[in-house]
């Protein structure tokens, strides 16, 4: 019961959660029973759109052993709107964890970044 009233409160004033359940608005690019996938608001290249998965999940750092699945449908989300909004030349798959990962919203999600060439390595 107590785990229960923690993911509650966690989802209440999550940002993606709300994003997700559509209360703050987004701009949709995909999205089926597992996941959901919206334009970045801050873009940092021509294609940025993060894949979220619609279960209240911290991190890729909180994800268990029964999110395994979860985890490859959200990169097999990621390849599917790249090969759709036509990346051919490539992109980068994305996935801040924690303080130093440079994560800053505590909902687990995949940035997908394309349309120009990205350095190697990041900062
Ligand atoms: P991260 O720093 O990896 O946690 O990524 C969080 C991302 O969420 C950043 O790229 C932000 O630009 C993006 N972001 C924050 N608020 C919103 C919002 N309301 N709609 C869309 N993207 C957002
Ligand atoms: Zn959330």
């Amino acid at each position: 019961m107590h785990w229960i009233l923690l993911y509650t409160v966690a989802v209440m004033s999550c940002l993606f959660c709300k994003i997700i359940e559509g209360t703050i608005p987004s701009t949709a690019v995909y999205q089926d029973e597992q996941c959901y996938a919206f334009a970045d608001i801050h873009p940092q290249a021509p294609i940025h759109i993060l894949i979220a998965p619609r279960a209240h999940i911290v991190s890729l750092n909180e994800a268990g052993g029964g999110d395994r699945a979860l985890l490859g449908h959200l990169l097999w989300a990621a390849a599917e709107i790249a090969r759709s909004k036509g990346l051919a030349k490539g992109y980068r798959v994305v996935v801040n964890t924690g303080e130093d990962g440079g994560q800053t919203v505590d909902h687990l999600h995949v940035h997908l970044l394309g349309g120009r060439s990205l350095s190697w390595p990041p900062g």
